[in-house]
């Protein structure tokens, strides 16, 4: 097959680009990463004739602690591309990115981290891609050099897991991607609070298309990403898109009770044949008890895990809420920030 790029492109380029970063305490990171995105897409709007284009910056301020809101508000004075939305408090990177993305109604979005990790040059690529007819552009990395071992053993160990579950990820994929305007409603209709953007991304379909890029390390600043916080992402993105695991505790049951099955035979046979009432050892009976005592608390276990999940889900609680939005072209004194923004997943 043809690589798409080797046709002319469908599209002309996109008459207005939105780019969302989540920001989570990257004061330091921000100074950086901002100037260079915004030169770059500058340049890659000029260099293509497309002087009309819409640029946007979305930079969201996720509950940052430290002056990451104060270092929004200077760059939206400094670059009227930039658009700056404060969440009223921490709501995870995957909010954040959705709260940034709610906000969105350009041709195409990219969604990018803040320490300028994934390589902004590879936004040409996905633009080109998107000019030859994809609606969602994955950036993928190429290695993962840069990060710690445990880091990249504990992402191998994840793809793995959910391949074997038959869950459909794109392979070394984060949250560095483009989409069309059309592939962004799709997603916004997702509803769910437990969010696993790249899992919904990669379920939706349409024409998809993958850039690679080498990924760097840290600008400034340092990871949000703990161990927990990785291994409540890696839960999340497993039981919302599998209910395996609640099957593996029904065959675990079905083995289990045909095991109690042939234990009663026997315990009966001997009873009635040998004249054994009296069982002389306790391991037999010690063994089976905590054996059955454990399966039963795991299997509790997994079906509380998702039954918590239902109850978040049904209280449809707002998955973020809007604080404060500052807008880079308005600065003059009219209103960014109308009522109907507070809650922006309201509807
Ligand atoms: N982030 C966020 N909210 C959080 C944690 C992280 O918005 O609660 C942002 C962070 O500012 C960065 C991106 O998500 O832009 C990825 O986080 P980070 O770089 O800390 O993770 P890593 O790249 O180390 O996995
Ligand atoms: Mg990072």
């Amino acid at each position: 097959m043809p690589d798409v790029l080797e046709q002319s492109p469908v599209r002309a380029f996109p008459g207005s680009i939105d780019i969302v970063v989540p920001c989570h305490n990257e004061a330091e990171a921000l100074p950086l990463s901002t100037p260079t995105v915004i030169d770059l897409m500058r340049s890659l709007i000029a260099r293509n004739g497309a002087n009309d284009c819409r640029l946007r910056l979305v930079l969201v301020d996720d509950g940052s602690r430290d002056r990451t809101w104060e270092v929004i508000k200077d760059q939206a004075r400094q670059f009227p591309e930039v658009t700056g939305i404060k969440l009223a408090r921490n709501f995870g990177h995957q909010n954040a990115l959705l709260g940034g993305l709610s906000r969105a109604n350009a041709e195409v979005v990219i969604s990018l981290d803040a320490d300028l990790q994934d390589d902004p040059k590879a936004m040409e690529a996905m633009i080109e891609k998107y000019r030859h007819g994809a609606e969602i552009v994955f950036g993928v990395r190429e290695e993962r050099a840069t990060d710690t071992v445990f880091k990249r053993s504990t992402a191998v160990g994840f793809y793995r897991i959910m391949n074997a579950l038959g869950i459909n990820l794109v392979h070394n994929h984060a949250d560095y991607r483009l989409m069309s305007r059309k592939a962004l409603r799709v997603l916004l209709e997702y509803n769910e609070v437990n969010l696993f953007l790249r899992g919904v991304v990669a379920s939706m379909g349409f024409k998809t298309a993958i850039v690679e890029y080498a990924r760097s390390s840290r600008v400034a600043g340092s990871t949000s990403y703990n161990i927990a916080k990785m291994l409540g992402l890696a839960l999340t993105g497993l039981l919302s898109f599998s209910s395996l695991p609640l099957r593996m505790i029904a065959v675990a049951g079905f083995f289990a009770s045909l095991l109690s099955l042939f234990i009663a035979l026997w315990v009966l046979f001997s009873a009635l044949f040998e004249r054994q009432y009296i069982v002389p050892g306790w391991a037999s009976l010690l063994l089976p008890i905590s054996l059955f005592g454990s399966l039963q608390l795991l299997s509790a276990g997994i079906i509380g895990e998702y039954i918590g999940r239902i109850y978040l889900e049904v209280k449809r609680r707002p998955r973020f809420i809007l604080d404060d939005v500052v807008d880079g072209r308005r600065l003059d004194g009219s209103v960014a920030f109308r009522d109907e923004d507070v809650v922006a997943d309201a509807d």
